[in-house]
């Protein structure tokens, strides 16, 4: 028996959340109702933005971020290989060519200096992307304001996959600002920052785009009479100008999520206490510790150390199987994407993207949400120092 069983991520709920479900559950309005535009207005208000459109997932919100965005077939989307599948596969959703620009040593980020030598060697060759998506990883952002010199040079959309980062800062601003990105998407999953169970939000400050979000969210539906070709009937009439999808939220997940953001600042001040905590406990050890790029201030969704494992002579399997048997939920964030066998089918192989490859071998996420207690924290440090310093060499 080990004395915790600690995850990785988890949630936070609360009686004021699951009250306010319940009250929609009362109300005539299950979807559709008033509790998404509220939740929409609460969360662009929180991150100083014109327009929200509510999804009912992050991956939802990428893919009709780039079909807003012009992505269609015979174009291409690029973005990091360290991030979750959904940042390519919103790509090839819109029938786009899906490319990777690898990760900066230091962030883990997408490198800002390899986008600007690719996009070079793209415009000689005529092979522009039409999107880039800039991933926040672990909650920090890229280095926006260079990609977004970037994005005004060579003419792509900029989409910043801050589902990391909601309640993030950057030089000086919220994370979904508009500052740098044309859009912003985030995730409610519960091991993310606030939770909806499921859910997603598309953000830009463009009304172009947040008019075609709302269609593409609603089957390309809209009841709007100037944007008919007969706008002269009666209410209930509507039209379908183009293929959209059901991806909307329901109330009860925009109820859920409204009453978490009255705690996203404190979940982030936790986060933020967390992680400089972990950053004091871990000083120690032969790691490499998380870093900070000057003017981000990430919201820290994750905590990810890594290992020279192969220094130590140490094996990474043996460290992670040690660690889940004590109790301690570790994860890898993330297996370089371009490594998944789908996109091996589609021509990438080892070796594509040393630096993020060279990560994967070495990363571990430790376990990272508010309610991890301090005595939690430190048995995770304890296992963590013995496996570094007493576990059988490999
Ligand atoms: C979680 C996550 C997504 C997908 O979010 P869902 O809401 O689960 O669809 C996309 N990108 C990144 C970087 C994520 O971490």
């Amino acid at each position: 028996m080990t004395p915790f069983s600690i995850p990785y991520g988890r949630q936070n709920i609360d009686q004021a959340d699951i009250d306010a479900v319940v009250e929609v559950l009362k109300s005539p309005w299950l979807t559709q109702g008033p509790a998404v535009p509220r939740f929409e207005a609460a969360l662009a208000a929180h991150c100083q933005a014109e327009f929200a459109i509510a999804v009912c997932n992050a991956t939802a919100a990428l893919h009709i971020a780039c079909l807003a965005a012009g992505l269609g077939a015979g174009d291409r989307l690029w973005t990091t290989p360290n991030t979750f599948v959904a940042s390519a596969n919103c790509g090839r959703y819109c029938g786009a060519e899906v490319d990777f620009v690898d990760i900066d040593p230091l962030t883990w980020n997408l490198d800002a200096g390899l986008l600007a030598s690719k996009l070079e060697a793209a415009e000689r060759a005529g092979t522009l992307p039409k999107v880039v998506v800039a991933v926040a990883f672990a909650g920090q952002s890229c280095d926006m304001r260079r990609i977004a010199e970037l994005a005004e040079r060579y003419g792509f959309t900029l989409i910043e996959d801050a589902s990391h980062a909601v309640g993030a800062s950057y030089l000086g601003r919220p994370v979904g600002s508009g500052a740098h990105a044309a859009m912003t998407i985030f995730s409610f999953h519960p091991v993310k920052i606030i939770t909806t169970g499921e859910g997603g939000m598309v953000l830009t400050n463009r009304p172009e785009l947040a008019e075609r979000l709302r269609r593409l969210r609603s089957h390309g539906i809209t009841g709007e009479p100037s944007q008919m070709s007969v706008p002269d009937h009666g209410l209930w009439y509507y039209q379908q100008l183009e293929l959209g999808f059901n991806y909307r939220m329901t109330d009860l997940h925009a109820a859920l999520g409204l009453s978490q953001i009255a705690r996203l600042d404190a979940f982030v001040a936790k986060r933020r206490q967390l992680a400089a905590r972990y950053h004091r406990l871990l000083a120690d050890l032969p790691l490499t510790l998380p870093t900070q790029q000057e003017g981000a201030e990430s919201a820290w969704h994750l905590y990810v150390v890594r290992v020279p494992f192969e220094q130590l002579k140490l094996s990474q399997r043996a460290v992670f199987d040690a660690m889940r048997s004590a109790g301690v939920g570790v994860n890898l964030h993330y297996i370089p994407v371009h490594l998944q066998p789908y996109y091996r089918e589609q021509g990438f192989t080892d070796g594509d993207y040393p630096e993020a490859e060279r990560y994967f071998g070495e990363a571990i996420s430790l376990p990272l949400f508010p309610d991890l207690s301090d005595e939690q924290q430190d048995y995770v440090v304890e296992q963590l120092r013995n496996l570094l310093l007493f576990l059988p060499k490999a």
